[in-house]
């Protein structure tokens, strides 16, 4: 796993080029093959034919195939992890576009992203301690109709079983955040009348968690009250508002663990693959408050999101803490989105042990329940 993630590096020039065009639009075309790059079952470096000639990979035009031509030559030649200069069709394009010190942001702001391939690699790798794909026995953060989603709460069930899960938790939005569609207490009140009637027809193979997404108020308390909160089973708590800043926020985010209620601190920094950096504070003090009151860490698995990623839950790892990887799934299809997520917490090295999805569901249930506000 020490090698560089081509893929990755070679989707991040992509990107980059796409920026460097004069309009969206222009760009367009390479932040497809941007994301088809990513998306690739395998590493781009085996899609080469021993003429030289590249594959054809669906949505990549001829003038991205000349930049991943590039960087996998400038690689093999330097043998070292590529730099953003390895390609010289994509820095003659940024200097043209007088856009460089904002593409330099934007590099910033892609690490610890893995490529498809990358996250492949590490579910196979058997040297890596962390949970396997059968030790993941539900998902704990996705949203249904109710709020942003486009998926039934009995899709949500059918996906979950066909995935072999014993449980999945519905957090969709609170009523803080309604541009995202949050939940009155009347209409999430409805929604657990609908959750009883599914999991009595489940009763002893699947269970749905009657959860809730709720916001972190840029003072660090939850946009519910305790006895809101009391009527929920799972509280995801996660950041929504000044994830742009470069102003520490460390006591919002200790806040957050420390609020009575609140299970799993949700995509801890609300980063955004290449456009948002997310909260800043200083992590190490955040875990240890987690670990103190028992909050579980999340290990988000949305592409885009991969928040916390494997390097800065090493720390949480260090510092004690239980950890929850979730899909954050809105459609069926975003439900393997867990995967992700899996794969760093197999290259963080955290043990199943300490992540609640890799409980039995009586477990679970019973954690959930103590710490209930
Ligand atoms: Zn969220």
């Amino acid at each position: 796993m020490s090698s560089p993630d081509t893929n990755a590096t070679i989707a991040a020039l992509l990107r980059d080029l796409a920026q460097a065009q004069k309009s969206e639009r222009a760009g367009f075309g390479y932040k497809r093959a941007a994301k088809a790059v990513l998306h690739l079952d395998v590493p781009i470096e085996t899609l080469v034919k021993p003429d030289g000639s590249l594959t054809k990979i669906p949505n990549v035009g001829p003038k991205s195939e000349q930049v991943i031509r590039e960087a996998l030559a400038a690689m093999q030649r330097d043998g070292g992890p590529a730099t953003p200069a390895l390609s010289p069709t994509v820095e003659q394009a940024i200097e043209a576009s007088g856009k460089g010190k904002d593409i330099e942001r934007r590099r910033g702001l892609r690490a610890h992203f893995l490529s498809r391939s990358r996250v492949l690699a590490a579910l196979r790798d058997t040297s890596l301690i962390g949970p396997r794909l059968e030790d993941y026995r539900g998902d704990l953060q996705m949203h249904s109709t109710w709020s942003d989603g486009s998926q039934t709460l009995e899709e949500i069930v059918g996906t979950g079983i066909e995935r072999g899960y014993e449980f999945c938790g519905i957090t969709d939005h609170s009523y803080g955040l309604p541009i995202a569609g949050g939940l009155s207490m009347e209409k999430l009140a409805k929604q657990h009348a609908a959750i009883d009637k599914l999991n009595r027809k489940h009763r002893g193979t699947f269970r749905l968690i009657k959860g809730i997404e709720a916001n972190i108020r840029a003072d660090g308390s939850v946009d519910m009250t305790t006895r809101e909160l009391a009527k929920l089973e799972l509280v995801v708590a996660a950041p929504h508002s000044v994830l742009r800043s470069p102003a520490d926020q460390t006591p919002r985010m200790i806040g957050a663990v420390e609020t009575r209620g609140v299970h799993i601190l949700g995509h801890p920094r609300g980063r955004i693959y290449g456009s948002r950096p997310g909260v800043t504070a200083q992590w190490d003090a955040v875990f240890d408050a987690a670990a103190r009151t028992g909050v579980a860490i999340e290990l988000d698995g949305d592409p885009a999101r991969q928040d916390v990623d494997f390097a800065l839950a090493r720390k949480a790892v260090d510092a004690g803490c239980l950890f929850a990887l979730d899909s954050d799934a809105h459609s069926p299809p975003e439900l393997s989105n867990a995967e992700i997520a899996i794969a760093h917490a197999r290259l963080a090295g955290i043990p199943a042990e300490r992540i609640i999805n890799c409980w039995p569901v009586q477990r679970l249930l019973e954690w959930l329940d103590e710490r209930r506000a």
